[in-house]
């Protein structure tokens, strides 16, 4: 007897959720969703993310252990599969201690921690030397992360999961039970995740009123400094912040960018345009050739995506609507990539609990 699930939403949750239980053949697993891999949306977070593996989940917390059980999964992918579009990136944190009440100080809090958890996790972790930091760098860290093309990563997932038999719609829907009545065996749905990101704050039967956004804006560039670089943030605003990072196979560099809460404008502001790539520069000026300022930058495109941040943390549970079972997996904020498959893995527990005990209640 196959499980007939049905995944709402095709960004990384969703897409992740359904590699992991597509890989089991006793699932039949459709996923619906408004947008796929290859559109460009405000509604749609996943294509705007860098991607990388910068860990900010407090340690003890659900979001630390998400975070800690995806990092062998991004390594195998990158290590077993190049045509996912992930690579290994050398890769510098700075701190400025100036920052640890600002809004970016806040989000980087574990990530800039002089000991931090995730020492023990990722390779080549040190801590740099006071003689290798720039003035008003209080503390330093080097390691080697991933970095995503997630203009590749995202279909290449789509692919694994029409390998492994599952099924892709476009739908949009009011209400959380119309997926129940949308897997494609035409047959009755035993389970819905919820992988809707942001839009579960308006989705019929969720309206999740914890859930805000927190603007990124971007750069993407042709230009390539050979490492990746973050620093807990900047003298622009306390919710401004600079990162670099150079996606897999040609996919150009993120520069970033910003972290502002509540803000739902999808349009690239110029003018933090010209503050992220100029501050860029002044950080990491092997961007652009000796002596070059912005003019040296080569843009590929300016982009804003809406982090799905979720008062209280990310919802992955169990729920039944108008007797339709549910498993929610969403609010991931700006860490979807990083803690993806330990949340996928989390949800496929939920899900065998679930059909665990409809299979109990039948017998
Ligand atoms: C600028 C920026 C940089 C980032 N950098 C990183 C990073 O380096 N590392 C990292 O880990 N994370 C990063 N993130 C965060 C990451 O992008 C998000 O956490 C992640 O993409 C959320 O994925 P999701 O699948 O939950 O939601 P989404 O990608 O938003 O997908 C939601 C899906 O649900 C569908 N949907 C919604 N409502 C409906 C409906 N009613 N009917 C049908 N379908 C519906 C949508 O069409 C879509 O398919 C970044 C985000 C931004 C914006």
């Amino acid at each position: 007897m196959s499980n007939n699930i049905v995944i709402l939403g095709a960004g990384v949750s969703g897409l992740t959720t359904a590699y992991l239980l597509s890989q089991d053949p006793s699932n039949n697993v459709t996923v619906l969703a408004k947008h796929m891999p290859g559109d460009y949306d405000i509604e749609y977070a996943s294509p705007w993310a860098g991607a990388n593996y910068m860990p900010v989940g407090e340690p003890g917390s659900k979001h630390q252990a998400w975070e800690k059980a995806t990092w062998p999964a991004l390594k195998e992918v990158c290590e077993k599969y190049p045509e996912a579009g992930m690579h290994f990136q050398d890769t510098l944190i700075f701190n400025r201690k100036k920052d640890q009440d600002s809004a970016t100080g806040q989000w980087f809090k574990a990530l800039v921690q002089p000991n931090p958890w995730y020492k023990d996790v990722v390779p080549d972790f040190e801590t740099l030397p006071e003689s290798q930091l720039e003035p008003g760098i209080d503390n330093g860290q080097k390691f080697t992360s991933v970095c995503i093309n997630t203009a590749i990563y995202l279909p290449w997932l789509v692919g694994q999961c029409v390998k492994n038999g599952a099924v892709f719609k476009r739908a949009v829907c009011k209400h959380i039970t119309e997926a129940a009545s949308a897997h494609h065996s035409g047959k009755k749905t035993d389970v819905v995740i919820n992988c809707t990101g942001l839009s579960s704050k308006t989705l019929g039967g969720v309206l999740d009123n914890k859930m805000y956004p927190a603007r990124g804006q971007i750069v993407v560039v042709r230009n390539d400094p050979g490492l990746m670089s973050s620093t807990s943030g900047t003298d622009d605003g306390e919710d401004e912040i600079f990162y670099t990072m150079t996606r897999a196979a040609g996919g150009g560099t993120i520069i970033g960018g910003c972290y502002q809460k509540h803000n739902w404008d999808p349009l690239p502001d110029p003018n933090l345009a010209n503050r992220i790539m100029t501050r860029a520069i002044a950080i990491c000026p092997q961007l652009v050739k000796e002596g070059e300022g912005i003019e040296g930058l080569s843009i590929i495109r300016h982009g804003v995506g809406l982090r799905p941040l979720r008062e209280g943390g990310t919802r992955i549970e169990k729920d039944q609507v108008d007797g339709v079972n549910i498993v929610h997996n969403y609010g991931h904020g700006g860490f979807g990539y990083q803690a993806s498959f330990g949340c996928s893995e989390h949800v496929v527990t939920l899900v065998k609990e679930v059909l665990q005990s409809k299979t109990r209640a039948k017998l």
